[in-house]
Order: C-alpha cells, then sequence, then structure tokens
C-alpha cells in the first residue's frame, strides 16, 4: 500500500511524487484523532478497574488532549505549563495527578493554587517541600522497579529503593501526612510485562508496611510504559518493534489486582500508547549518496524535530512513494542539520532501512508510530522550523 497517497487522500500517487512535490510546504505529523480514541477504548476495554491518566509530556498537542479529554482520560503532569494546557480545556484539576518526583517551586505553587490535590514523592525532602505548600496534600510514594527490557529505561533517575521505603512511611505516619499511594514506572515501550507484575507485589508489600504505621492506603498508580504495536499498515515484520500487545499485558496485571480491595483507586498513566500509532510523519528527501557501500538519504526532518528515539535501536516503520516492489536498497538516513547525532534508520543491526532502491532528491518518506514524543520533543536547531502538525 501506498501510505503517502493515504496521507494526502490523493489516489496512486505517481513515483515521481510530482503531485505533492507541488503543495509540499515542509515536514508535517499528521495526528489521527480517531486512532487515539481507537487506543483510549482499547486500554479501558483490556483494564477495567484502571483509569486512564494520560500523560501529557508524550504529546501535549491541543486538540490531542481534547480527543482523550473528551474519551473521557484523566490527565498526569510534570510542570506548570502542562496544567495550563489542561485548564484551558476545563479539565478538573482534582483529578489530575503531579507525577514528576521534583517539582519545581514555582510550578508547585502553581499547582497548589488551582486546585491539584495529588503529589508524588520519593523522598524525604520532596515530601518535606509538597508539604510545605499544601499540609493536605494527598501523596504518593514512588517505588524504584525494574525497568529490564524497557527500551527507554527511566528508574535510574527516580525511585525509592526497598531499603529507603520504611524511613519515608514512617516520616509520613509520624507528621500525620496523608501519604495513600503507592506508583512505580516500567519504563518506556515496555516489553518485559514481569516488570508490572513485580512493581504491583512491591506496591502491595508498601500498602501493607503504610496500614502497619497507621497510614491509610487507596490508591494504585501503575504508572506508564504501554508499548506501542507495531504499525498495522505496515506488513514486513522485519521492520516491526516486538511488543506485547495491551490485552497481553492486561492478562497480567489483572491476575495481580485480583485481590486488591475495592476501596483502593487504581490509575495509570500511559502516554505513548495512547498516541504513538496516531501520528505519521511526512518528510522530504533532499539528497542522496553513496558513503562506501552504505546509501544514505538526506531528509528535512530529524534529531532535532524530535526524532530523538530514532538514533540507532529504536526502529520504525518507514514507507516511501516508491512501489512496494522496487528493488530494495538499505538506506541511512541524515537529518537536515550539521550535528553528526543527527542520523537515524540505521535499525537494530547497523545496516539501514529497506526502501526503494530508487530513492532520490524530491522524493518523500512516511516515519509510521511518530505520535509520541516527536512532536514534544522538536527544537529549532540550526534555523529549521519545528515540524507542522495537523490534527485530523
Ligand atoms: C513519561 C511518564 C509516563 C508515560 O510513559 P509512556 O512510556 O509514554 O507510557 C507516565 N508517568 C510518568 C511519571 C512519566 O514520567
Amino acid at each position: 500500500m501506498n501510505s503517502l497517497a493515504q496521507a494526502n487522500s490523493t489516489p496512486a500517487l505517481s513515483p515521481s511524487a510530482s503531485p505533492l512535490q507541488a503543495t509540499y510546504s515542509g515536514p508535517k505529523i499528521i495526528i489521527d484523532s480517531a486512532v487515539i480514541r481507537r487506543q483510549a477504548k482499547r486500554f479501558n476495554r483490556a483494564l477495567p478497574r484502571v483509569q486512564a491518566h494520560y500523560a501529557v509530556k508524550a504529546n501535549p498537542h491541543p486538540e490531542v488532549l481534547r480527543t482523550l479529554h473528551n474519551c473521557g482520560v484523566k490527565f498526569e503532569i510534570a510542570s506548570k505549563s502542562e496544567l495550563e494546557m489542561l485548564l484551558a480545556l476545563g479539565v478538573d484539576p482534582k483529578g489530575v495527578f503531579y507525577s514528576n518526583p521534583f517539582k519545581g517551586p514555582s510550578h508547585l505553587a502553581y499547582a497548589v493554587e488551582n486546585g491539584v490535590q495529588w503529589y508524588v514523592v520519593d523522598c524525604i525532602e520532596e515530601m518535606d517541600k509538597v508539604l510545605a505548600a499544601k499540609p493536605d496534600a494527598s501523596l504518593y510514594l514512588r517505588l524504584y522497579t525494574s525497568n529490564k527490557g524497557s527500551l527507554w529505561p527511566l528508574s535510574s533517575k527516580f525511585g525509592a529503593a526497598v531499603d529507603e521505603v520504611q524511613p519515608i512511611l514512617e516520616n509520613a505516619a509520624a507528621r500525620g501526612a496523608d501519604l495513600a499511594g503507592v506508583t512505580f514506572h516500567v519504563g518506556s515501550q515496555c516489553t518485559n510485562t514481569e516488570n508490572w507484575q513485580t512493581g504491583i507485589r512491591a506496591a502491595k508489600d508498601c500498602f501493607a508496611a503504610m496500614s502497619a504505621l497507621g497510614l491509610k492506603p487507596r490508591l494504585l498508580n501503575l504508572g506508564g510504559g504501554y508499548p506501542m504495536a507495531p504499525s498495522e499498515i505496515i506488513e514486513n515484520p522485519t521492520k516491526q518493534q516486538l511488543a506485547p500487545s495491551i490485552e497481553t499485558i492486561a492478562e497480567v496485571i489483572n491476575q495481580e489486582l485480583a485481590d486488591l480491595p475495592d476501596d483502593i483507586e487504581i490509575i495509570a498513566e500511559p502516554g505513548r500508547y495512547m498516541v504513538a500509532e496516531a501520528g505519521r510523519l511526512i518528510c522530504q528527501v533532499i539528497g542522496t549518496t553513496t558513503r562506501g557501500q552504505d546509501r544514505w538519504a538526506y531528509v528535512d526532518a530529524g534529531f532535532y524535530h524530535g526524532l530523538m528515539e530514532l538514533g540507532d535501536a529504536f526502529d520504525t516503520a518507514v514507507t516511501s512513494n516508491h512501489a512496494d516492489n522496487d528493488p530494495q536498497a538499505l538506506w541511512t538516513f541524515g537529518g537536515p542539520t550539521c550535528d553528526s547525532v543527527d542520523v537515524f534508520g540505521k535499525g537494530a543491526n547497523g545496516k539501514g532501512t529497506p526502501l526503494s532502491a530508487n530513492l532520490r532528491s524530491g522524493d518523500f518518506i512516511t516515519l509510521h508510530n511518530t505520535g509520541a514524543y516527536v512532536y514534544a520533543c522538536g527544537t529549532q536547531f540550526n534555523g529549521f522550523e519545528a515540524l507542522e502538525v495537523v490534527v485530523i
């Protein structure tokens, strides 16, 4: 299938890409809100006891937030401006979770002023800070958990280790703080279902320790990390990131949740899962060459447009305007800036991405599954404008 034709609703785009060339105004991401709605529904169906709180950082575009809000999804934030965007949409701040383990004082003050109730902590110092700003805050403790099998590990930076938990709980109990929840984060694009099992079991142990100290546990926050699935439009399995489906992960989670008392509220913070598959990035080839054995295509979007994750192992599906049955070559892509980190598509084996051997300047490529952590991470480095975003 020709995905560029699909992206532009033009029938059978010719290999010369001339129809698109005539209207092309720079690299853009097209976000399909129907896919976001599908993902939200699927998450909800797989995990009926779990309320989704979308991690705004994955894609903070206002139309993306509105789509999720309209699906009944709630939110998780890390900063003042993320909260501002939610308030502008009419989101109830009571249901917003502030899950950044270290909150800048002005960001924290803004959240307190605007009615956010729930704040994460992973150490006594942060608990001091949050309670000074809001003595009646509801707190949840972030536990260290294994990030084994996650493409983007997050546990080295945050989380109370096993031997740090008890002193934090004792401190909270002694000062009468409402430390009422537990959270963990398995890492992003997590493909190891065991990590959720380990995290939930650690949370249950923590609940028992809390109750023993007179604290009143009532929140389990399963964090994020739910992986995007391979694109359904791309049929070449060698290009796909193998990942368990949400239903497979849910089987493990639901089993662990079965013996949790009903008065424990259960939430999760999916980011990538909700939006990644909804996005495709269209950019133009601005030149090609051969260096040694390697074919290179230089394109007008790259690392500094937010394609940071595509560096090496993090593969994604790529198509071009050429016919699928063209002879293939393995391509490495260079972004438009002069920085050598601005390269992608080498693939897990370092050899490149298979695409038509006829790729040349003026052609177009489409990077699929780019709805998460691309638009959000874009810069204007080296004088190249940030990506245009179109939500359909
Ligand atoms: C980034 C983040 C998420 C979302 O992670 P995904 O891998 O996109 O699901 C959720 N919670 C917290 C605290 C995060 O930092």
